[in-house]
């Protein structure tokens, strides 16, 4: 579990995180979302023992990192947003030696290695030296690396940067099993569907200050009401012949159109279900019924302000 009390960090002129209180709790993929200069970076950097926070502090797993710096980092898997490699290293090398640095045992460092190129899926460039891999395939070696000692917290700041899609494919898939694995998960990421296809919960941060943060479903439900759901359908035939279906039970028609529309519905599959069969017995042609849900990125655009630094 991360836990952050009372944190913030000032540069000379500017206060990159102000005050900031939360928990992350075990087995949480965190996405930190939030504008350029928002703070994500800096509050990331304290969490792993690289920047003194002003005041505050920060525990992991029950760690102060303040205190026990080393300690707490070897519970922590941390990627920069820019880091750089070594060029003349082979990929097995580059794992091989921060296997070494983070003190595995001589007798699971080749297993380990083997099991993390595949992971990131670097097979066929086991043996290539590093200054001839891609920038994608640098920062998938980037993420070998702070992988390597099988962390239970991983910071990773804007790790899909410069992935081709099906690396980013793999690397939601990766960090599904690093969860299942037990990993509580820090991403920030500016790719929103990114974040949509693996966190459990998001953060929104702005001006060094977390506006709100929280499971998924639970800002959906704040966001949208709990308990409301939005029905989208779309159908053949006239309009008014829907809305009057819909109005009838008291349904607002609001964003009903000619051809398409949703409205709200606030009853449970039950009712949902027997409202479709109804629909279909009135003689209205459907060609769509589906159940949409706010995406991270309404969700997002709804909870920031919008202010950048
Ligand atoms: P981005 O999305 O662009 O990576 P971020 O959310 O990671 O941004 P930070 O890099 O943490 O933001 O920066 C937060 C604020 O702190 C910015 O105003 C930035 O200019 C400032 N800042 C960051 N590092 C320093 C530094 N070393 N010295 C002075 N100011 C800094």
């Amino acid at each position: 579990m991360i836990i952050l009390e009372n944190l913030s960090k000032e540069y000379d002129d500017v206060t990159a995180v102000r005050n900031l209180s939360m928990e992350i709790p075990d087995g949480e993929i965190f996405g930190l979302i939030g504008p350029n200069g928002a703070g994500k970076t800096t509050l990331l950097r304290i969490c792993c023992g690289l920047l003194e926070p002003t005041a505050g502090r920060v525990l992991i797993n029950g760690i102060d990192v303040r205190g026990n710096t080393a300690a707490a980092q070897s519970e922590i898997g941390y990627l920069s947003d820019f880091f750089s490699v070594y060029d003349d290293l082979k990929v097995w090398e580059y794992l091989d030696y921060f296997a070494r640095a983070y003190q595995l045992t001589p007798a699971e460092i080749k297993a380990r290695v083997a099991e993390v190129i595949s992971d990131i899926g670097l097979e066929t460039k086991r043996d290539a030296m590093i200054r001839g891999l891609s920038r994608g395939m640098k920062q998938r070696l980037g993420i070998g690396r702070a992988i390597l000692h099988r962390p239970k917290v991983l910071l990773l700041d804007e790790p899909a940067s410069g992935l081709d899609p099906q690396a980013r494919i793999d690397l939601r898939i990766l960090l599904k099993k690093l969860r299942d694995g037990g990993a509580t998960v820090v991403v920030s990421s500016h790719i929103l569907p990114d974040l949509e296809a693996f966190s459990t919960s998001i953060g929104v941060m702005e001006r060094g200050v977390m506006l709100r943060s929280g499971r998924v479903n639970t800002l959906r439900d704040e966001v949208e009401g709990a308990g409301t759901r939005t029905i989208e359908i779309a159908w053949l035939g006239p309009a008014s012949h829907v809305k009057r279906f819909l109005a009838d039970r008291e349904i607002s028609v609001e964003a009903i159109g000619d051809r398409e529309g949703a409205f709200p519905f606030s009853a449970d599959d039950d009712e949902l279900s027997t409202l479709l069969a109804d629909m279909v017995a009135a003689g209205i042609r459907l060609t769509g019924f589906h159940e949409t849900m706010q995406t991270v990125e309404e969700l997002y655009v709804k909870l920031s302000q919008g202010q950048v630094m």
